[in-house]
């Protein structure tokens, strides 16, 4: 079986950043980081996995941190040891081809997306630890060495065998393409459960990507009743944006602080060296950039007592102004992948809420995929998806149902 593969060792990392610098973006040669390779999959699968073939697999953000070796050794997740998981592409939908002993939830013919990642909620493993408990395996606190790895094989494959406990059965009435953006609109359905807009509030969402849009959709989708403002950097994703019930948008290159005064009735305010701050702006605002420079314009663009969530990943050292947390006692929030969530007096998985939304017609997608390649054309995929300026891509995806 052929699939994609990555490796973050330090030569290919450092060439990578390397041929970044002379402007080879993404890079592929000898040295990259990831690669197409022929690997064995095991002849069946064992206790408690299964086999599954990919229909459809979504390219992350994610994914490109690996692809461009981002990341600085100094951040917090440097310090955990981890088991790097070598195959790449999780935001998966495929069909269940063959299921190993004491396989209980899934079916030959189940179609399945990928879901838990390795934690004890995802391997079964008892006593679950306090996270996986209340359903947020994405936190999971077990020691990383305790577990073993995934599985073989991932999204960028044909085919892959894993423990039944990573992975969510997809509801029929779903067709494919919704079911591969389950995974990629976790976080935004996530960041909008952990600060829900009140009805008649204000919010901001910084960034009008994947995880911009699918915030957008999941505040549209739980508040039909709040303003939302979104700040988007090219004209494709404003056009996406209105189309999923942006109230406003505000282009990269607006002046930001007088759009939103003029929005939420503030004012702004001028020290020196170009020093600007808003008194009375926005109840929540939802950075799904995270780059230092939206993380500061978050921050001042929330009103005195508002919500600033954290949607972005950014995987170097910040120097940033964090007065707003005190001075205005901003709550700054953050949030992971998916896990479970409180809606409605319910705990219910962020996949299984998003499954039943889309089902009821409140979140639809339309038009979220916008490029779909084949397996062989993998750096073309990656390519497309990096450079969004040229190609407007929103959601690329691997198609493997020829
Ligand atoms: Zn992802
Ligand atoms: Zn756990």
């Amino acid at each position: 079986m052929k699939a994609v593969l990555s490796s973050i060792s330090p030569a290919r990392v450092l060439f990578t950043r390397l041929m970044r610098r002379l402007g080879r973006v993404p890079y592929f040669g000898p040295l990259s980081t990831i690669y197409l390779r022929e690997v064995p999959l095991p002849t069946s699968p064992g206790p408690g996995q299964v086999r599954v073939r990919n229909r459809l697999c979504g390219i992350c953000g994610s994914d490109l941190h690996v692809v461009l070796g981002e990341g600085d050794l100094r951040i917090s997740l440097a310090a955990i040891p981890t088991t790097h998981n070598p195959y790449m592409g999780h935001e998966i939908v495929g069909e269940v081809t063959e299921v190993g002993p004491g396989v209980t939830r899934l079916k030959v013919g189940d179609r399945v997306v990928q879901e838990r990642g390795i934690s004890c909620l995802g391997l079964g493993r008892q006593p679950l630890c306090r996270q996986c408990a209340i359903g947020n395996y994405s936190l999971c606190e077990r020691p990383v060495e305790e577990l073993r790895s995934q599985g073989v094989g991932g999204g960028w494959g044909e085919e892959f065998v894993m423990a039944e406990g990573f992975l969510f059965p997809v509801p029929d009435e779903l067709t494919d393409e919704q079911a591969v953006l389950i995974e990629p609109i976790g976080s935004g359905l996530r960041a909008a459960c952990r600060r829900t807009p009140q009805p008649g509030e204000k919010v901001l969402i910084i960034g009008q990507g994947t995880q911009g849009l699918g915030t957008l959709l999941s505040i549209r989708a739980l508040q039909p009743d709040c303003h939302v403002t979104v700040l988007a950097r090219f004209p494709f994703q404003a056009d996406m944006s209105r189309r999923y019930g942006a109230d406003e948008v505000i282009m990269l290159g607006a002046d930001l602080y007088q759009e939103a005064a003029r929005l939420t009735g503030g004012k702004v305010y001028q020290g020196m060296f170009g020093n600007r701050m808003l008194l009375g702006g926005f109840d929540v605002v939802y950075d799904c950039v995270g780059i230092p420079s939206t993380l500061k314009d978050a921050l001042r663009l929330a009103r005195a007592g508002g919500t600033v969530v954290l949607v972005g990943v950014f995987l170097e050292l910040m120097k940033i102004d964090l007065t707003p947390v005190w001075y205005r006692e901003v709550d700054l929030i953050g949030v992971l992948a998916h896990g479970a969530e409180d809606w409605q007096g319910e705990r219910v998985g962020t996949f299984e809420l998003i499954a039943r939304l889309m089902r009821e017609g409140k979140m639809k997608t339309d038009g979220f995929i916008t490029h779909s390649f084949t397996l062989p054309e993998y750096r073309q995929a990656v390519a497309t998806a990096i450079q969004q300026a040229r190609t407007h891509s929103i959601k690329v995806v691997l198609d493997y149902r020829q």
